[in-house]
């Protein structure tokens, strides 16, 4: 898609909005939002180059496109204008970042330049200007150091070596105690390095800077990290970046300047204060590199009081404007303060559950508003373990508590270990002196990220709190040494593989093999779930087998069970033999009296269901998966038999026998075969034996208790309606067989999950009275994947070749598996237009695909009991999209 010639490639800051972001992408347009809202006054003017030229410059293979240079320069005209400077004047020069902005932020990603225009003549100029010789020059070295890292390649660590050095010749710690011949000498060394690396002088004409640095910002796009955080995030390829190209204000002119982060409420707690960082005398870049550790923005207060009061109130009037919490820098250059960025802050969900309760009560937003500024999907952190409170554990350092929950794990230095031990399935924690985007791999491979330098806002805390990993920060009394591989705190030497623990919410480290203790809900989280039931129409079920999950499942809130997989019951070990027994049987009636000895014991399970459930709807479904799967494995007969031929036992009989029945048993496809409603009709006495027991156990209940359970049996894996005629008429029976449980309490309907079945689901509706999509095996049956396998083995390379953008087990396929789904509801309802709709497979528990279940009309979604809080905000959530689209 070249663009068209004429078409608008850049747009002034006093041109674009907030509803631009697609196109000046999120940076650009909320520098644009911020300059209408709080006046050009506070915020640095400039412009934006479209994210439609970056794209177009990458389809042109790195070719800018036709227009673009002579619309930047136009724009460049009108900000030396508005400026009353122009960029190169070597006695007072216009300097500039060039920023990069994509439509979704992407912290530390892409490439920003700083200080752009600055040359060996226009240094002098700004040093006379100012009057300020120490700041044109740290200044110069800063767009020297950070020109030829982002422009050219050249390591970070090359400069930052050079600035160690200069200090310990100067025998000064810190960067700021560099004095103007320091500096001198700095800005030499780095060009003389710019020359070494690329064999050329370090460039002078500001034009030629500033045609450079669009260009990388550009190229940082398709930058390998940038690639692998898209990757990770889910964000397209084809979007580009945009770039900024906006006014120099200064940070580093000296004891009444500064750079910093606010957040308009503490952005790990929610509280309603203010929180942040800053550093006096610096550039931006130096508060998120870590390299500096910053301080806390409350003390600026004191430092520069009239900076501090308006900050406070900008904060508290952006907030009002988005109508969400926000994420801002800022800069002061003597005294004046200016906006650089706002965005609405990623935030913990405790954060988050906080910030929407607070928001409701201070009249700030709506009850389905501040729902919608929750991601539900990262609620599941308030479902994660911290130490156990009662704990008993030697404190080895303290950090910054960074991002929340509790981990524990072998120590590993490197993001490549971390991946590799993830994958042989160890637990480990990734511990580094600071983190870079080159370690995000190891982030996801980890339980918890734990580093000894950086604040709040350190790329580590960033991207453990934007992945839900629990993080300390800047745990300053470990001394981590890469090369040894060791970790010393307190006298004491840690190595790889060692046990540490830590707890990101209280910013604790401890090698102390510490209990971790499951959460609780709070307060403020039970509000949140209030208002979600409140404006939800989904309704929401947990899938559970057991009286403890059911329990679980009620205190979560959850509104009955969609599904109870009677299978789990003949697993446990008392249960095999009989089980055996059954499957062995010769013939029906040798059949019947093993599943007699069996049925007491599934009447107890489904009892202590009922009684957990108290009337609420339970869906059991019968048997599903082949018998052969209750059998001893092959090869432990075969080695039990060769013993017993050794030994004479006596039961070599009877383990040849087991050993045929195996083998006989056993099916090239499992998965396709003997499974589901196939084997209720190849073996009917099984079913009627679980319905018997079904209706016994509800007899039973409502007897003791009164009240009648809520029965709704399902038959798994239909796809002819005939097959469901016949399982509806063997419960009929049985129903008739056990008198006082008459059919009119009692609901039949199937698990919808194989393609035909949604091919003729009106035919099918003709015979239930509800539907459950088994979207896993829907799934697996409409793309002819068998999960395990593909997990495990191509659904990466799929990813990175964009046939899926994310796994359609973790998120239904909405256009072809989404459809199936669409398809049944509509013909199934059509049909009968009171059948009832809900869905149970793992897709029930991810916001996304509840976004869209609502819009296929289901009546509800069943998901594991821990996710039973966030389907009930998803809910909600998608109750609101879908009425503000409709
Ligand atoms: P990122 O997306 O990595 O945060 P930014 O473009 O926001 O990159 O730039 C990083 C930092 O550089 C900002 O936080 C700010 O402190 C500083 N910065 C950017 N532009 C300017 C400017 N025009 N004047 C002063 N500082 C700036
Ligand atoms: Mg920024
Ligand atoms: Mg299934």
């Amino acid at each position: 898609m070249a663009v068209a010639t004429g078409t608008k490639l850049v747009y002034d800051f006093t041109e674009g909005s907030r509803d631009m972001r697609e196109l000046l992408g999120g940076k650009g347009a909320n520098v644009a939002e911020m300059t209408r809202v709080l006046g050009p006054d506070r915020v640095p003017a400039g412009f934006t180059i479209t994210t439609e030229a970056c794209v177009a410059y990458m389809e042109a293979d790195r070719e800018f496109p036709k227009g673009l240079e002579e619309q930047v320069e136009e724009a460049l005209g009108r900000l030396e204008e508005a400026a009353g400077k122009r960029l190169g004047d070597a006695s007072d020069p216009l300097l500039v970042s060039v920023r990069s902005g994509a439509r979704e932020s992407m912290p530390g990603m892409l490439d920003t330049v700083l200080n752009l225009g600055l040359n060996d003549d226009s240094v002098e100029g700004l040093a006379r200007v100012t009057d300020n010789e120490r700041f044109a020059w740290d200044s110069y070295r800063r767009f020297c150091q950070m020109f030829g890292n982002v422009c050219r390649g050249i390591a970070g660590e090359r400069f930052e070596g050079l600035i160690k050095e200069r200090k310990r010749e100067a025998g000064v710690e810190q960067d700021v105690e560099l004095g103007v011949d320091d500096l001198k000498a700095l800005t030499e060394s780095f060009k003389d390095l710019f020359r070494e690396e690329t064999g050329e002088e370090f460039p002078q004409e500001p034009r030629d800077q500033l045609r450079q640095a669009i260009r990388a910002v550009f190229d940082s796009w398709m930058g390998a990290r940038a690639v692998e955080y898209r990757r990770i995030n889910r964000i397209p390829d084809d979007w580009g970046t945009a770039v900024n190209v906006q006014q120099m204000v200064f940070g580093n002119k000296g004891d009444t300047s500064c750079s910093g982060v606010a957040f308009s409420r503490d952005e790990i707690t929610g509280e309603p204060r203010p929180s942040g960082d800053f550093l006096p005398n610096a550039q931006g870049e130096d508060v998120v590199s870590g390299v500096r550790t910053p301080r806390d923005l409350h003390e600026l207060e004191s430092l520069m009081p009239e900076a501090y009061a308006q900050l406070m109130e900008i904060l508290r009037e952006l907030e009002r404007h988005y109508a969400d919490l926000q994420d801002t820098e800022f800069t002061v250059e003597e005294g004046r303060l200016y906006m650089l960025q706002t965005r609405n802050a990623k935030r913990p969900a405790q954060a988050a559950v906080r910030f929407a309760v607070d928001a409701v009560g201070e009249g700030l937003l709506d009850k389905a508003d501040a729902i919608a500024t929750i991601d539900a999907g990262r609620l599941d952190a308030l479902l994660h373990p911290s130490f156990a409170r009662d704990a008993d554990y030697e404190v080895l350092a303290e950090g910054v508590a960074a991002s929340p929950g509790a981990a524990k794990g072998a120590i590993v230095f490197t993001a490549q270990e971390a991946v590799a031990a993830a994958e042989q399935g160890r637990d480990v924690i990734l511990v580094r002196p600071f983190t870079e985007a080159d370690d995000v791999a190891g982030f996801h491979a980890a339980k918890g990220i734990l580093t000894s330098e950086g604040g709040k806002a350190s790329h580590a805390a960033l991207v453990a709190r934007g992945m839900g990993k629990p993080c300390v920060s800047g745990a300053g009394a470990l001394e981590i040494d890469l090369h040894a591989k060791t970790v010393g705190a307190d006298g004491v030497t840690l190595d790889e593989g060692d046990l540490i623990a830590i707890d990101g919410s209280a910013g604790v480290v401890t090698t102390d093999d510490v209990e971790l203790e499951a959460p609780s809900v709070s307060d403020e989280f039970e509000t949140v779930l209030r208002w979600a039931d409140e404006l939800r129409t989904l309704g929401v079920r947990a899938n559970a087998d057991a009286p403890e999950d059911a329990a679980k499942a009620r205190e979560f809130g959850a509104e009955g069970i969609g599904l109870c997989r009677t299978e789990h019951m003949f697993i446990a070990v008392d249960r095999q033999p009989k089980m055996r027994a059954m499957i062995m049987a010769e013939t029906a009636e040798d059949r019947r009296a093993a599943l007699e000895e069996l049925l007491p014991l599934q009447q107890g399970d489904f009892e202590g269901l009922f009684e957990e459930m108290k009337g609420l709807p339970v869906t059991i479904r019968l048997l599903d998966p082949p018998l052969h799967e209750f059998m001893p494995q092959a090869e432990e007969v075969v080695s039990d038999l060769e013993r017993a031929r050794i030994e004479q036992s006596g039961e070599e009989q009877e383990l040849e026998h087991t050993l045929e029945r195996i083998h006989s048993l056993a099916e090239t496809n499992p998965m396709l075969g003997t499974r589901g409603v196939r084997l209720g009709i190849l073996h009917p006495e099984i079913y009627e034996m679980q319905v018997r027991a079904i209706l016994r156990a509800a007899r039973a209940v409502r007897d003791r208790s009164g009240q009648a359970p809520h029965l709704e049996i399902m038959i798994p894996l239909v796809a002819y309606e005939r097959e469901l005629e016949l399982m509806r008429d063997l419960v009929a029976r049985v129903a008739r067989e056990e008198e006082g449980a008459g059919e009119r309490d009692l609901h039949v309907g199937t698990m919808i999950e194989l393609p035909r079945a949604c091919f003729v689901a009106n035919r099918i509706a003709a015979q239930a009275d509800f539907f459950s999509f088994g979207t896993n095996d829907l799934t697996q049956t409409a793309l002819g994947f068998s999960r395990d396998d593909v997990e495990g083995r191509f659904l990466n390379r799929y990813i990175e070749t964009k046939v899926v953008d994310r796994s359609p087990f973790e998120t239904i396929d909405k256009p072809g598996v989404g459809w199936l789904v669409r398809l049944a509801a509509w013909t199934g309802r059509e049909e009968k237009p009171e059948l009832g709709l809900g869905i149970c497979g793992e897709h029930g528990g991810d916001p996304d695909s509840i976004a869209f279940f609502q819009l296929a009309g289901l009546d509800y979604v069943s998901c594991s009991p821990y996710r039973v809080p966030i389907a009930r905000v998803a809910a909600a959530q998608a109750a609101k999209a879908a009425s503000s689209t409709s």
